[in-house]
């Protein structure tokens, strides 16, 4: 894409409300706009990273054989009776009346929905198990909508959910489903740990969250410096330096931004709404359920806390806006200009997606400009293009290399 082109408003100076550094980077890469407390305008940029965020998910979802849905985001009071969730769920729960005063909610999590559905089509155990899955706006009225899109009041959720015959069914699911959690956040790059956590609002009787590793994180973790015991400490309280339950090393604590959940709700929205099935030996019996969330939006800041260098964006591989940056130092209409636009054509060619600085600004502005926006590729053609030079920078560890043209077109960027 030609920067002219590139809707990325840049900040020079760092915004005073950003107060951890993912934060400072989205606003002043213009990859994010507040529009209210917890609300959130993806810029270009911004939802660029998002999409790669989704399409991550989607792979390791689909490949074990989750069906991706879309449902509404205005759900009817009347199921959320059903549920008992209407009464219990509190004020975080967005209610809203339309024109005739009849009660709906802007959904804060779907497993009212998905159960009416299943519990409509599904009435013997030859047609299950069913995994369905959504990436969708979600609403909840936090208390302390806070750190831009690490809790919002609006954000972008994954959440799937299945529904099985038997509890053996839902452990291999959920077992299937945690791998698939672990797929996707290796390849966003992070360093997380996974620890036993309260059900809170969602309910049921297990359940794991997936902790980003980060002072940032609002949770405290509890784990074994020797073993994989590890727990949010609402579960658990073992103080720093006491022995592992497990007897294996020492207890230390560390914070974490929780990326994602997964539970094992059994029969806790089955029962209630009746969704049943009868099962080989002709008995009605509720279905077994399990619900997993990842918090999209969230998980783009928790990438940011654990990419960055001298407070730039340098963006996972897979996660980055653009591959490769090409920036030419010389105006347009310039041999060395030229050079810088034939690379760009021919990475275009190959498939990278190329971000190619065409704008009449100086080096110092583009520079600038580059670091906000954070790719880890960048070329650069300067003065020296023309004597088959060129700049190739990798912005993760700094190292600098001087290259020819045809080095540069045929060499395979990470
Ligand atoms: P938290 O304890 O952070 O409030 P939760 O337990 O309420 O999270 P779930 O209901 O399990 O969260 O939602 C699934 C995922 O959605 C979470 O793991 C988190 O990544 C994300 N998430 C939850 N609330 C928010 C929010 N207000 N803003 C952004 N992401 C969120
Ligand atoms: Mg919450």
């Amino acid at each position: 894409m030609k920067q002219t082109l590139l809707f990325a408003p840049t900040l020079r100076d760092m915004p005073k409300e950003a107060e951890v550094i993912s934060h400072k980077i989205l606003l002043r890469g213009g990859y994010i706009k507040q529009t209210a407390a917890g609300v959130y305008v993806y810029m270009p940029l911004g939802y660029k990273v998002i999409k790669k965020v989704e399409n991550i998910i989607r792979e390791e979802l689909d490949k074990i054989g989750c069906n991706e849905l879309l449902m509404p985001t205005l759900q009817g009071k009347d199921l959320w009776v059903e549920s008992g969730r209407w009464e219990n769920y509190g004020k975080e729960l967005m209610r809203i009346k339309d024109r005739h005063d009849r009660e709906f909610c802007l959904g804060p999590t779907h497993e009212e929905v998905i159960t009416s559905i299943v519990r409509d089509y599904i009435t013997s155990y030859k047609k299950l198990p069913v995994a369905l899955y959504q990436i969708q706006t979600k609403f909840r009225d936090e208390f302390r909508p806070r750190f831009g899109l690490m809790r919002g009041r609006e954000f972008i959720m994954k959440d799937l959910y299945t529904f099985s015959s038997t509890y053996e069914d839902l452990d291999e699911w959920y077992l299937k489903i945690r791998q698939a959690y672990i797929n996707i956040l290796t390849r966003c790059e992070l360093n997380f740990r996974i620890v036993n956590a309260c059900s809170g609002n969602i309910g049921g009787n297990s359940s794991e969250e997936f902790m980003v590793l980060c002072d940032i994180g609002e949770d405290t973790i509890v784990y074994s410096d020797s073993s994989d015991f590890a727990s949010n400490i609402e579960v658990v309280d073992y103080p720093d330096g006491a022995p592992s339950p497990d007897g294996k090393g020492t207890i230390k604590h560390a914070k974490g931004i929780e990326a994602g959940h997964i539970f094992k709700l059994g029969t806790k929205y089955s029962e209630p709404m009746k969704a049943t099935f009868i099962d080989k030996d002709g008995k009605t019996k509720p279905i077994i359920m399990g619900c997993y969330g990842i918090g999209v939006s969230r998980l783009l800041m928790a990438v940011l806390e654990q990419h960055y260098n001298n407070d730039r964006a340098v963006w996972p591989k897979e996660l980055s806006p653009f591959d490769i940056h090409v920036i030419p130092l010389d105006k347009e209409g310039t041999e060395n200009y030229n050079i810088a636009l034939n690379i760009y054509n021919e990475l275009t060619k190959q498939g990278y997606d190329v971000l190619f600085d065409d704008r009449n600004e100086s080096a110092g502005v583009k520079f600038k400009d580059a670091d906000l926006i954070g790719c880890r590729n960048r070329i650069i053609v300067g003065k020296k293009a023309n004597e088959g030079i060129i700049e190739l920078k990798d912005m993760l560890n700094n190292n600098s290399s001087e290259l020819n043209v045809n080095e540069i077109i045929n060499r395979k960027y990470e």
